[in-house]
């Protein structure tokens, strides 16, 4: 869970400084040492003769080594004694005031060290790559101005509010909630791209996966030809010299997995987060930053606009001050729900499965069934190991909690009563049934789209961005048990999920929703096309859950006394576990309270009070 705050009543924007000057005398610098209880600046003398800037990375002596500094800026604040900067490590400026600005604003929203936040905003550095070019914003030769186009009838602008994004794109900025139709993932980003350009300034598209590179990423890569990089993947070295060449200002356009949020472009335009709501958006090491957020901060920070894009946008995207971007008609296909029959088989199901040439069959349990019972001592099946669930799966069966061989807890024998209910179960109830091919995309396969003819069947993992697909049939499965689901957001993640199922029907196409809950706000939402209803319902669920939709959460770690310290500050609500012999609490602030929460989990950290902060956990 998290949100991205916005300021409405105070101009946050950073003046985009030409190039950094050369300082020397105080400076404040941040140490590479990613600790709470060192995370402030520290004054050092900085001589001229080093050309170090902001966002230099050099070497000082601290706590009697000598440590890796980011040069942060001149400083008033000089104590008694001053040690002297040593040297540079690299003459290029990792960030400069408005990249400063953003992992300042990030450390506060996720109580994560500066130093913590810079190591994950920048690339690991690979020395050889520098020495071709010392000197940022130098390259302007392989610029191309889409200015000069002929403006294209943008399917942006044929949306509701699309001419009012188009405006913002062009200068204003702002925080915009796009739901591209089926058909138009892809150009819609292309269309705030061109938009953004046309306005003179550069663009950055956040994509969730690198691997099978998105539809909407290669549409981008494909329609802005030289200006534009796809910072995907790559080894070290490769990553390195690119995020060399964006900063050089080599490319006007950057698309990207989640360290994409960070290219060095300067002059930014708008920062489009493709897919908003997918998992692999959050990092999951410290600072535990969600893109869609660190996208606002950056937009707010540079004055551009901030495009949040999904078919089924997120309740933590709907709850910002923004502007819905829709498609004035439906483009859905027609949304049936019908009540499942054995095995998750209903009639209309199974009839539209034989008619159908090209079909995908949502199914988010993986393998062949569950074990229930032990055929040698007539126990439950249990993990031997860990008395987990034992899932069949490729012909095995294996623990899902400790992925131990299947062995009977009681009597360790091997042979069990399995219920099928599974994906790899869909594919062969399926195959008799169709009229063409089905195949399963499973544990470790490639996702691919659906084969023509065929019929695919798979889960979360098969739900790609391949573009609009437009098949006859999809049919989604199991949308009871997805509902049921533990966790605080995962009826939202199943409908997500079911949105983009049901994104590659054509127009001319069905979508068959297999379920017993006919009435629910999130079935209704995929009828209707809108999740406006859902989003209704459960964002006051959240709230009675004890995590309101937009207010930060905590996990907290620490000792003996953390319950009492973190009472004393008041949160808007503590739960309190001991693990071991450690204290771990989940805390859910008022946003307000961010700063002065940050300020007490510093001071508790240097106490050893507090020992691990970890932002939005997994709840
Ligand atoms: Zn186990
Ligand atoms: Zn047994």
């Amino acid at each position: 869970m998290s949100s991205a705050a916005r300021s409405t009543d105070a101009p946050t924007t950073v003046p985009n400084s030409p190039r950094a000057a050369v300082l020397s005398g105080p400076v404040s610098v941040c140490v590479d040492r990613p600790l709470l209880t060192l995370d402030r600046p520290f004054t050092y003398e900085l001589a001229a003769e080093l050309r170090a800037r902001v966002g230099s990375l050099v070497r000082v002596p601290f706590h009697g080594r000598l440590v890796r500094a980011w040069v942060l800026g001149s400083t008033e604040d000089v104590p008694g004694r001053v040690l002297k900067v040593r040297d540079v490590v690299s003459p290029f400026p990792f960030f400069d005031e408005r990249g400063l600005a953003l992992f300042r604003r990030m450390g506060e929203r996720y109580v994560a060290p500066l130093a913590t936040v810079i190591g994950r905003a920048v690339p690991p550095r690979v020395a050889s790559e520098e020495r071709d070019q010392t000197r940022p914003d130098s390259n302007g030769s392989r610029r191309r101005t889409h200015a000069d186009e002929p403006r294209r009838a943008s399917v942006v602008g044929d949306y509701r509010n699309g001419p009012v994004l188009l405006r913002a794109l062009e200068g204003a900025g702002g925080t915009f909630v796009v739901r591209p139709g089926p058909a138009d993932e892809a150009a819609i980003a292309v269309g705030c791209v061109r938009a953004a350009l046309a306005g003179g300034r550069t663009a950055i598209v956040v994509v969730p996966d690198a691997e099978p590179v998105p539809g909407t990423a290669a549409a981008i890569a494909d329609a802005f030809g030289g200006d534009a990089v796809l910072f995907l993947g790559g080894d070290k070295r490769e990553r390195y010299r690119m995020w060399l060449d964006i900063a050089r200002g080599r490319y006007r356009v950057v698309v990207g997995t989640r360290p994409a949020v960070f290219a060095p472009l300067r002059d930014l335009g708008v920062v489009y987060v493709d897919r908003e709501g997918h998992p692999q958006h959050r990092d999951e090491r410290s600072p535990s930053y969600h893109a869609r957020e660190v996208a606002a901060m950056r937009a707010d920070i540079e004055g551009a606009a901030v495009v949040l894009s999904a078919f089924c946008p997120s309740l933590e995207a709907s709850a910002l001050d923004h502007v819905l971007v829709e498609p004035a008609g439906r483009p859905w296909a027609p949304v049936e729900v019908v009540r499942p029959g054995p095995e998750g088989r209903s009639p209309r199901l199974v009839r539209a499965l034989r008619e159908a040439r090209r079909a995908f069959l949502f199914e988010p349990v993986r393998g062949y069934g569950v074990a229930r019972v032990c055929r040698s001592c007539g126990e439950p099946a249990a993990c031997a190991s860990c008395l987990g669930t034992l899932r069949m799966e490729r012909g095995e069966i294996r623990c899902i909690v400790c992925e131990a061989p299947g062995r009977c807890a009681s009597c360790g024998a091997a042979d069990f009563g399995v219920v099928r209910r599974g994906a790899e179960r869909v594919e062969e109830w399926a195959g008799p049934i169709a009229s063409v091919p089905v195949s399963l995309v499973g544990r470790d396969d490639a996702a691919r789209p659906p084969p023509d003819p065929g019929v695919l069947v798979g889960g979360l993992d098969a739900l790609k961005d391949f573009g609009p697909q437009e098949l006859d049939l999809v049919g989604v499965l199991n949308s009871d048990a997805s509902l049921h689901r533990p966790g605080v957001d995962a009826r939202e993640r199943a409908l997500i999920a079911w949105f983009e199922a049901a994104a590659w029907a054509g127009p001319q196409g069905r979508v068959i929703v297999q379920a017993k809950a006919a009435n629910d706000p999130a079935i209704q939402a995929l009828v209707s096309g809108r999740p406006g209803r859902f989003h209704r319902t459960e964002g006051p669920r959240r709230a009675e859950a004890g995590f309101p939709v937009g207010s930060p959460v905590f996990r907290v770690s620490g000792g003996d006394t953390l319950e009492a310290s973190l009472r004393a500050l008041s949160p808007r609500s503590l739960l309190v576990s001991a693990v071991g012999g450690a204290t771990i609490c989940l805390v859910v602030l008022d946003r307000g309270d961010l700063g002065a929460f940050g300020a007490a989990m510093r001071t508790l950290a240097g106490r050893n009070v507090v020992t691990r902060v970890e932002a939005e956990p997994h709840l």
